[in-house]
Formats: C-alpha cells, structure tokens, sequence
C-alpha cells in the first residue's frame, strides 16, 4: 500500500485527491497549513480513517516537513500547497511569494535532504509531484494552445509565483537529480470548491437571489477539467510519466465565462426553479474586469494522452451538471464555508 505526504490536502483539489486516494486503498499523510482556503470539513469523512492522517503545518517549516518525511516515509511528495486566488494576489501577492515560492523551495530542500539519504530501491522509486497551472503560460490569442514547450510568461503575480515554484522545481531535478514531475492544469471545478472561485460563487449566489458578477464582457475563454478528472491524471502522471517532465492537463473543454454562468442558470431552473418561475439568467451583472485579465486559455494535453492514456472521463455538460447536483445536495458544508464556522470548529465536534 503506497503511502503519500500530501501538501495542502484540505483545498479543492487538495482535499479531492485525499478521499479518492484514500478510497482506493492508498494512505496519506495531508499536511496543510489552515488557511482560510483549507477546510477540514472536506476531510470530516476521513475522521479517525487508519489510513489518513492530518498534520496542521506550513511547507514552509522545513525540520517539520524533514520529521513527516522521516517518520512516514512515503513513496511521493505531492505539491498542492498554495496560494490560488488571482484577485487576492493582486490585491496583496506578498503570501503567494511566501507560499508559492519561499514555501515549495523548503519543501523541495526538506524532500531532496531525506531522498538523498533513502536506500535504495526507495530511493529509485522515490517521487516529488509539483501541481501546478497553465496560467504561468500567460494569455492566447483567438487560436492555438499551450503546449509542455510553451514558454512562459505569467500575467498575474499568482502566475508568476506559480512560474517561479515550478522553476524551482525543473532545477532541483535538473541540479540536484530529485525525481520531480510538474503538471500544468487548466481551470478546475466540482467538489468541496472553496465559494470565491466562478463556479460555486455564482450557483451560491443564484441560490441566494443575489446579482452574478461577469467580470468584463464574459468572453474569457478558459479550459474547464472536472477535479475528479484532474485527480485521476496526477495518479497516472505519478506512476507512470517520466522523471524530469512536465504534463499538461486538460478538459477538452473551451467555454467562454459567459457560457459557464449560462450553464449554470440553465441547470438550476430545472432543478431548483426560481419562486417566480423566472430564469437564473436574469440574475446575471457584468462588472468591471479584472487588472490585466488574461483572455484565453486553451491547452493542449496531447503528451498525457499518447504517453500515459489518460484522458478526462466527464465533459464539460456532465460534470457541470454534477457539481451543480453537489452543491444543492451539500448546503451545510457551503454555508459553513460561506459563515466562516468551518474554521472555529469542526463539522459534527460538539
Ligand atoms: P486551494 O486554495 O483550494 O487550496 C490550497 C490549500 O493549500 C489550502 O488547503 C491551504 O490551507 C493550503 N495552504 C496554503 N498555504 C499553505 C502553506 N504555506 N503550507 C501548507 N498548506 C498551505 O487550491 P486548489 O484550487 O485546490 O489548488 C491546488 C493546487 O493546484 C495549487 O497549487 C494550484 O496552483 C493548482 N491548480 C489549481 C487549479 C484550479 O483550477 N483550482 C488549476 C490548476 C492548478
């Protein structure tokens, strides 16, 4: 049975990969500092599980992370630990460096300290995984799509905090010989998202008969992966992908935000239909962009899929529709990440 330390398990994708991972018969070791985008009430299943184990800490605390390391002894680090928010970064990118940069360069130290000393075969099989964005690629045009040799050109100070940790991590393999492997994944949504992302706020707030924000004129187009999709590619990418290399991950799915909020009006008038029998649509306001708004993102996962075989199971219609499902189905974990009471204490303590 494999096990894996796994940093910032209680986020979105984090927190989605730990159930998956632990379902399937893996044990994990999540590491996660708490902060206002970690929840444990994600995890509240895993509660007591013999297989999960939960450590409040920050990446950044390289003897805590050496200690993990050495007394747990995984087979794989895997990198989920950020900061994620772009408008929080412009509004104050300071703690994406501190995270995203300063952090995963104590993790990588902490993580070639320990693989160095492992005998072997651990050390041959050894794995450090980097979960990144293809926002480090910057914007597209109309056409074409990111690609693994795609160079960079971060536009937000996310990005760019995200670009930095992933050069960290191409050096570390390339100086030090850590068996890293990085991938780079378009929008994600479904699950346990945190509700200031796009598509949990405006199903939210169309529930709450409040106004939907479009920023701009909703055109930006963005590539759109069910998380659950995402999770399976990092297993296969953990397994199988080779050491040193880069992975982009994709939906096969290009809408515009316009058409994902359109999406999402349209399923809730069917399965939760306004009082007044009118559409969700009516909610929706466009407001001002956002600074340096990048346009279009599309990407080009074509190495995933001729080296690896993966390839996303839900399009876009059916995994929209399922987190939509969720979301109605899953109202108290919402409202306490909504209130704020998913931080004081936790789902079901007394
Ligand atoms: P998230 O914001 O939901 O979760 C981040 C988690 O990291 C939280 O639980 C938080 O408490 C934890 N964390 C933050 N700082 C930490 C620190 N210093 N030490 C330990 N834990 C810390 O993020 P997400 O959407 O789940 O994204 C996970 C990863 O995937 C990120 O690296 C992100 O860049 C990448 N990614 C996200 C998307 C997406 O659409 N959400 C797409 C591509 C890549």
């Amino acid at each position: 049975m494999a096990t894996w330390l796994v940093t910032g398990g209680a986020g979105f994708i984090g927190g989605n990969f730990v159930l998956r991972a632990v379902a399937a018969g893996g044990r994990v070791v999540t590491l996660d500092a708490l902060t206002y985008a970690g929840n444990r009430d994600t995890l509240a299943s895993l509660e007591g599980h013999p297989d999960h184990l939960f450590v409040q800490g920050d990446i950044g605390d390289r003897p805590l992370v050496a200690e993990l390391l050495t007394r747990h002894r995984p087979q794989a680090v895997l990198n989920f630990a950020a900061e994620t928010h772009v408008d929080r970064s412009i509004d104050g990118p300071a703690a994406f460096i501190q995270t995203n940069v300063v952090g995963t360069l104590a993790l990588l130290e902490a993580t070639r300290d320990h693989w160095r000393a492992l005998p072997e075969p651990e050390r041959s099989a050894f794995r450090f995984l980097h979960v990144s964005t293809d926002e480090v690629y910057g914007s597209l045009g109309d056409t074409g799509s990111f690609s693994e040799t795609t160079a960079y050109a971060p536009n937000s100070p996310y990005a760019a905090s995200k670009a930095a940790s992933d050069h960290l991590v191409r050096a570390f393999h390339h100086t030090y010989g850590l068996p890293t492997l990085t991938t780079n994944c378009s929008n994600n949504y479904g699950p346990y998202h945190f509700p200031e992302k796009l598509i949990p706020l405006v199903i939210q707030r169309a529930l709450a008969n409040q106004d939907l924000p479009v920023y701009g004129d909703g055109g930006q187009v963005r590539d759109w992966l069910y998380v659950e999709d995402h999770c399976d590619a990092l297993r296969v990418v953990l397994a199988q992908g080779r050491v040193g290399q880069t992975y982009n991950v994709g939906g096969n799915a290009e809408r515009r935000n316009i058409e994902v909020v359109h999406a999402i009006c349209d399923l809730l008038d069917q399965k939760q239909p306004r009082a007044d029998g009118r559409s969700y649509r009516e909610q929706i306001a466009f407001v001002a962009d956002r600074p340096g708004h990048d346009r279009r993102y599309a990407i080009d996962a074509d190495k995933l899929r001729s080296e690896l075989g993966w390839q996303p199971r839900h399009d876009f219609e059916q995994g929209i529709a399922r987190t939509v499902d969720w979301y109605l189905h899953n109202q108290a974990w919402v409202s306490r990440a909504l209130d704020g009471s998913y931080r004081l204490e936790r789902i079901g303590a007394a």
